[in-house]
């Protein structure tokens, strides 16, 4: 069969959103189900990937499925595109699978020439709106098909503005209309060098193709490369029958979202403009009105649109954004998505869902994405701060959240902010797409001008940023760089906080505290621990960090790093002794002064993580992390050590390293000092003896890094069994503790039998792991895997989303190994992976234990876990 390209509404569903993308997919589905939706086509996401294919030009049989499409469109509305009696004006829409709001292109109104102008101004009886129908698509269509900038449209307008002392573009008279189009149209012809194109046939060619290309435009990749989307889906294009809601007092245009997308309440929520087209609403150029008002305006049409709003949150099971124009008190869908919402909205709609019995508990925890609710482990201001701050406007709170940072009032200052290490806020007039890259970098973002449904609030909401919008209280002057308020003016470069949540904005910067888990999110993640079979733990090195990973529900920690116990000011002169001792004897000096910190800090641990495992990983310290470099410090080296200053600096130079990270760390500083980690295991048993003197339940995992070779670990772990059970018999106690190894050397995979048999378990380390198995340098990768990913050589940057194709395999190979020579070996994971929602299920599928991760990332993890089972299920 020949492939198809081209689908009529009728023809489609909800299902073929891949085919048509998620806009054409739901016109097709509400046209299904009897809603009143402008009548169209959709050319699909294939058409799209010809077009690229052929080198960026529509292959003839795609136009003439358009062709026939459009024919049949013209027979249904009994019109014809461009036509001189009752013509047919269209829109011209992006519609990629997954909705990416405002990233694409958009062409109204297309249709008008010269003489169906005319004709539109005769059918409707209205000339003005007929004519400034017709200024908008010339100006629109310049921008999006002809890349002619905006400014030049709108330079125009200001001068006819300005010379009839408007203010409004509502009060431009027919005649002004006429001047404008006339004006638009010799803009055009100078640009282009060509006069505006009469055919409505070649206008709606060029609409397509500038659509297609919008595919590529920079802010569509940026989007895509935040939002995970692949690069080769394409986008389909919409081709609709327009309707108009700028027909006069008894037409307008809005969105709505069956619930609250900042918080969840099951409330509508939305925003109208009356006698205004599509892209008024979310241009954020006026500000509108609340949906609950269209009431009192249009009864009629509002008891209509609300009855259609349940209508379509119970066919989609989900809440929905919704456009709707209409025309002459005639309403229309335009269109209905799953709509973009915060992370607490996300958890609460799910939570409400099950309870109104419309999802069950798996669909809930399907429906939240792992990531978002970074947003939810943020910190929030901390009240005292909160209620000492002064308040300098109110706007609205358009995305929840917290922010304080330095105010910068265009996109690029915000990116070049974030690159010197500041926090950034992007203020500006009103935001558009070409500052997402601003809005990804800043902490939070203020706008004067539009709503709640307005570009920033929504983009904003989605990437879970705090945002402020439609702050009318300030004048934002992006020209000066600042903010004036009634009494106050904030220069670039100064802080302000920002409350998302209120819509308060602060001068200054106010205290934030830390969060915790309750109501639905504490609901949603006990449900998590009901499907998930992986155990979630901690990386965490001190009592604070266990403490907070334990509220966020871990089970244990699975990575003590031992050396960050020594970061500390007044820890690490010790740790510099022990690595520059010359002699045995100096060593163990320094390893006295260690021991009874390290021993403290145990206990202090075991305290915190009673009846839980506590892994405790011995030193691991590339030696250049450790060594000192200033005078000063070497000074008073030298002084503690009693050694002369040219001798340390000696010992510094001996101990310098070509490749610190394939140096003299991990085990193989054990193999050289057995001491060191003789010293550890003294502190780790007498930390357990004294904490369970107390009553504490203590399960200590003594865990050996780096190791490569059976025989490093059988060795090491010889030493350290003797050390701790000499100490146990001497003090009458009896403490079970276990000895594995972290797996993180190529050749402990591939050797991985061998050495399971010196372990009780493997804890995979694939920081070291993906170092070693790719050869990129931890320290030194991030100077090129930047453009490894850009030019998409690699997927994702592989230290932040586990390689499974390769580094993956080692591990599949390393827990096959391992299980071959002890079935119940225990296995889990500890690298920066162990909190990365895909990489999580990876860890699922191959058969491993246990995840750890840092604290925050825990409930990403319960989450992740839970919906790996729950993906797997059915396989
Ligand atoms: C690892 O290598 O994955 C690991 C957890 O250890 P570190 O990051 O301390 O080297
Ligand atoms: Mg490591």
């Amino acid at each position: 069969m020949e492939a198809k390209y081209v689908y009529s509404f009728e023809e489609g569903n909800k299902d073929m959103k891949y085919v048509l993308g998620g806009k054409g997919a739901n016109l097709a589905e509400m046209t299904n189900i009897g809603l009143p939706v402008p009548q169209g086509f959709t050319i699909s996401t294939d058409a799209c990937n010809d077009y690229y294919k052929n080198n960026e030009t529509i292959s003839d049989n795609i136009i003439n499925e358009i062709e026939k499409k459009l024919k049949e469109l013209q027979e249904k509305q009994g019109k014809t595109l461009g036509g001189e009696i009752n013509p047919l004006l269209l829109s011209v829409r992006s519609g990629a699978v997954f909705s990416m709001p405002g990233m694409m292109d958009t062409i109204l109104n297309l249709g008008l020439n010269d003489t169906s102008v005319v004709a539109l101004a005769n059918s409707t009886q209205n000339e003005r709106f007929a004519y400034d129908s017709y200024r908008r698509f010339i100006q629109m269509f310049s921008d999006v098909a002809m890349g002619i900038p905006k400014y030049k449209f709108e330079n125009a307008l200001d001068k006819i503005k300005e010379a009839k002392g408007y203010t409004l573009d509502t009060e431009l008279n027919v005649e002004d209309l006429k001047e404008l189009v006339k004006k638009y149209k010799e803009i055009y012809t100078k640009e282009i060098k060509k006069q505006f194109p009469q055919d409505p046939k070649e206008q709606l060619m060029l609409a397509i193709k500038a659509v297609f290309k919008s595919w590529n435009n920079p802010r569509a990749i940026v989007y895509r490369k935040l939002n995970d989307i692949p690069s080769d889906l394409g986008t389909a294009v919409n081709i609709q029958s327009m309707v108009f809601g700028n027909m006069g007092e008894t037409s307008g245009t809005g969105v709505a979202f069956t619930r609250n997308p900042s918080t969840g309440e099951n409330k509508l929520f939305g925003e109208f403009l009356m006698n205004a087209q599509g892209e008024d609403v979310v241009a954020g150029i006026r500000t509108p009105k609340d949906i609950s008002s269209l009431k009192e305006v249009m009864p009629k049409a509002y008891d209509e649109f609300m009855k259609i709003t349940s209508i379509l949150e119970n066919h989609y099971k989900d809440m929905q954004d919704i456009e709707f124009t209409i025309e002459n008190e005639k309403l229309y869908i335009l269109q209905t998505r799953n709509g973009k919402r915060t992370a607490s909205a996300s958890i609460n709609i799910a939570v409400d869902l099950v309870e109104e019995g419309i999802i069950n508990e798996k669909e809930a925890i399907m429906r939240i994405e792992p990531k978002q609710l970074d947003q939810l482990l943020h910190p929030r201001f901390e009240s005292k701060s909160l209620n000492e701050a002064t308040v300098i406007a109110k706007g609205l709170p358009a995305s929840p959240g917290a922010a304080c940072g330095k105010v910068y009032f265009n996109a690029e200052d915000v990116v070049n902010a974030k690159n010197k290490g500041e926090e950034a806020i992007l203020v500006r007039l009103e935001t558009s797409p070409e500052d997402i890259e601003g809005m990804v970098c800043a902490e939070g973002i203020l706008t004067a001008r539009g709503g709640m449904t307005s570009h920033a609030a929504v983009v904003a909401r989605g990437m879970g940023k705090c945002c402020v919008a439609g702050c009318s209280d300030i004048k934002v002057d992006e020209y000066n760089k600042e903010i004036r308020t009634e009494d106050a003016v904030i220069k670039e470069g100064e802080y302000i906080s920002l409350d998302g949540s209120s819509g308060c904005v602060y001068i200054g910067k106010v205290e934030k505290t830390e969060v915790s888990l309750t109501g639905n999110f504490e609901k949603l993640m006990n449900w998590a621990n009901k499907y998930k079979s992986l155990v979630v733990r901690t990386n965490a090195d001190n009592p604070r960090d266990a403490k907070a990973a334990i509220k966020f529900g871990a089970e244990g920690i699975g990575l003590c790093r031992t050396e960050h116990m020594f970061f500390d000011e007044d820890r690490i002169p010790a740790v510099r002794e022990m690595i520059l001792s010359k002699t045995l004897e100096q060593r163990l000096e320094a390893l006295e002064k260690l021991l009874p910190m390290q021993q403290k800090d145990f206990v202090d641990i075991f305290r915190v993580m009673d009846g839980k495992s506590v892994n405790i990983r011995l030193l691991d310290p590339p030696l250049h992390e450790f060594l000192p470099h200033d005078d000063e410090t070497i000074k008073s080296l030298s002084e503690s050590m009693k050694v002369s200053v040219s001798e340390i600096k000696r010992r510094i130079v001996d101990l310098d390293e070509f490749n610190p990270m394939l140096g003299h760390r991990g085990c193989r500083l054990a193999i050289t000092f057995p001491e060191i980690y003789i010293m550890q295991a003294k502190a780790i048993i007498n930390g357990a003896i004294e904490a369970t003197k107390e009553g504490i339940k203590v399960m200590p995992e003594i865990m050996i890094p780096l190791v490569g070779e059976a025989k490093e670990l059988k060795v090491i772990k010889e030493d350290i069994k003797e050390t701790i059970d000499n100490i146990l018999e001497k003090e009458h106690m009896k403490i079970d503790y276990t000895i594995g190894t972290m797996i993180e050397v190529p050749r402990a995979c591939l050797t991985a039998d061998e050495i399971a048999k010196e372990a009780d378990f493997f804890s995979f380390g694939t920081n070291d792991l993906t170092q070693m198995t790719f050869g990129y340098s931890r320290d030194d990768a991030g100077k090129f895997l930047g453009e490894y990913v850009n030019r998409e050589l690699l997927e994702k940057d592989p230290f932040e989303v586990l390689d499974q194709r390769g580094v993956g395999k080692l591990i599949e190979l390393g827990a096959t190994l391992g299980k071959s020579v002890k079935p119940d070996i225990k296995l889990g994971i500890c690298g920066e992976h162990g909190g990365e929602p895909s990489s999580i299920e990876f860890c699922y599928k191959a058969g491993l234990n246990y995840v750890s991760c840092s604290p925050y990332r825990v409930p990403i993890a319960r989450l992740s876990a839970a919906q790996a089972v729950i993906k797997n299920e059915n396989k």
